[in-house]
């Protein structure tokens, strides 16, 4: 079986902590993709609401240059894929594959020129803001909104190629993207807020918003976002965000977005191993083999294969 995971906050904690990405007090272990036919993983950079400007910009170069590093000293265990030939070739290789991305839009320092920058790293995904506000628009907990430089970015991004993360935007700056924009916007790591109230999760409306473009949105696994009251969240209580998207008309949408190293996560499925134990509670629960694997896989990376190949 494949697995695509469109969110883990692995890189910037084995960064922190000194660690190479294959440590084995992470969450995402390197060693358990081996057991998958395919692993694609967005590895991100985040970058805390409070650093800023120039900060923000040597922040992110710190950790560009920790990951290609990393992919030196890794070798042939992690697999960057900055392109079309590279996402297909890992979508035929065991092991693990990496897109790298960004959570945090104040990786741009405030400055257009950055965007261009940030993609010839061989960033793929920005997710535009974290919690609070930044230059580009508000976050979840804050109160901003699309900012003029925010709507240049977008249209940038656009442009060369970085999908448009809207997890973590709150209400009113998610609706300015939709309207800033014209290509499909996804949500790497968002569930129902039908199903569970946190306004990190996304409304029907917002989740239909995003299908109509033809985005995807990954299901998160952090227990807060899952069930009100968080603590002890079940495979039941997840397949209940499927359920609900799915009558949303989410075939097609859904996909995955762990949150490891980033998250609270039930011991159910906090290792990507585990995942094979979830992928057969939707087989026991109706889902079918083709349905199932379009959630862990084929959903996000039709995707991103349309956006390496410039057709997003
Ligand atoms: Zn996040």
């Amino acid at each position: 079986m494949r697995v695509f995971d469109m969110h883990c906050d692995t890189l910037t904690v084995c960064k922190k902590k000194g660690w190479d990405l294959d440590n084995e007090n992470c969450q995402l272990r390197l060693g358990d993709a081996d057991g998958f036919d395919s692993y694609v993983q967005l590895y991100a950079v985040f970058i805390p609401d409070e650093v800023r400007g120039e900060r923000a910009q040597s922040f992110f170069g710190a950790h560009h240059a920790y990951y290609r590093r990393q992919l030196e000293h890794l070798g042939p265990r992690l697999y960057d894929v900055p392109d079309l030939a590279a996402l297909q070739k890992a979508r035929d290789r065991c092991g693990m594959s990496s897109i790298l991305a960004v959570e945090g839009g104040c990786v741009y320092g405030g400055e257009l020129g950055m965007v261009e920058q940030v993609y010839n790293a061989g960033v793929r995904s920005v997710t535009l803001t974290w919690n609070g506000n930044n230059e580009l628009a508000g976050g979840v907990m804050d109160d901003g909104r699309l900012t003029d430089f925010g709507k240049e970015a977008v249209h940038e991004m656009e442009r060369l190629g970085i999908a448009v993360d809207v997890s973590h935007l709150n209400d009113e700056s998610f609706y300015d993207v939709l309207a800033a924009t014209e290509k499909p916007v996804f949500a790497s790591h968002s569930n129902s807020r039908a199903v569970c109230s946190h306004p990190r999760n996304l409304t029907d409306d917002q989740f239909c918003r995003i299908a109509e473009r033809g985005g995807v949105v990954g299901l998160n696994f952090y227990n807060q976002f899952i069930a009100d009251g968080g603590e002890g969240a079940t495979f039941d209580q997840m397949l209940a965000h499927l359920d609900h998207l799915l009558q949303l008309g989410g075939e097609n949408v859904l996909a995955l977005g762990s949150d490891y190293d980033g998250a609270d996560i039930e011991e159910i499925i906090d290792r990507p191993r585990k995942l094979k134990n979830f992928y057969q509670a939707l087989l026991d629960n109706g889902f079918g083999r083709e349905l199932a694997d379009k959630i862990f896989y084929w959903n996000a990376y039709g995707y991103f294969e349309r956006l390496l190949a410039g057709e997003l």
